[in-house]
């Protein structure tokens, strides 16, 4: 008998750690995301102080003789699951690896920058030297940016997104899909 419960209070401890094995899984995996729209509505457009930083970053560059080009903004849900099928049901070439609600542009927290070139052309060279200072027009502008309280997507390690400019506030794309929201939005 003594064995008998000994059996039956292991597998109510397996029961137990699986179901919050599951509960934790779901959590990481932003099944809360359901909720969002009653939690915090999601953003139609750049965040104010990303808004602001985008501003400075063009003005900044440009008293270097650098001109910037703000190739992309706040993407929808809708925008982003359309980019998403291009390469794949769509198309053309794999240009992204998020969906809806997984990318920093869906939450108005990202932008994409090119340059200008003295010719007038929209370039993505980032070995450009157009002010003629020795230095890679891209990289300036990237450091600019990252004074201003921007990552990065040239320093990440995995994928380099060159283009790409994030504030993310401390804020996950896991608790942004859940809900949680920068202040100020
Ligand atoms: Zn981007």
């Amino acid at each position: 008998m003594k064995r008998w419960n000994a059996t039956i209070i292991s597998w109510m401890i397996i029961i137990l750690f699986l179901v919050l094995l599951f509960y934790v899984y779901n959590e990481w995996n932003g099944e809360h995301h359901l909720y969002m729209d009653e939690e915090a509505p999601l953003p139609d457009g750049l965040h104010p102080l990303v808004e602001e930083n985008k501003n400075k970053l063009i003005e900044i560059a440009a008293s270097h003789g650098i001109e910037v080009i703000i190739t992309q903004g706040f993407r929808s849900f809708e925008q982003q699951d359309s980019l998403y099928e291009q390469g794949r049901t769509k198309p053309g070439d794999i240009i992204t690896n998020a969906q809806g609600g997984q990318s920093y542009h869906n939450y108005g927290l990202a932008i994409d920058y090119a340059l200008r070139s003295t010719n007038g052309d929209i370039i993505w060279d980032i070995h450009y030297d157009g002010n003629n200072n020795g230095q890679s027009d891209w990289f300036e502008v990237a450091d600019i940016a990252k004074e201003l309280g921007f990552d990065w997507g040239g320093d990440w390690s995995n994928f380099k997104d060159y283009p790409h400019l994030q504030m993310t506030f401390g804020l996950s794309l896991n608790q942004l899909q859940r809900g949680m929201r920068p202040p100020n939005n």
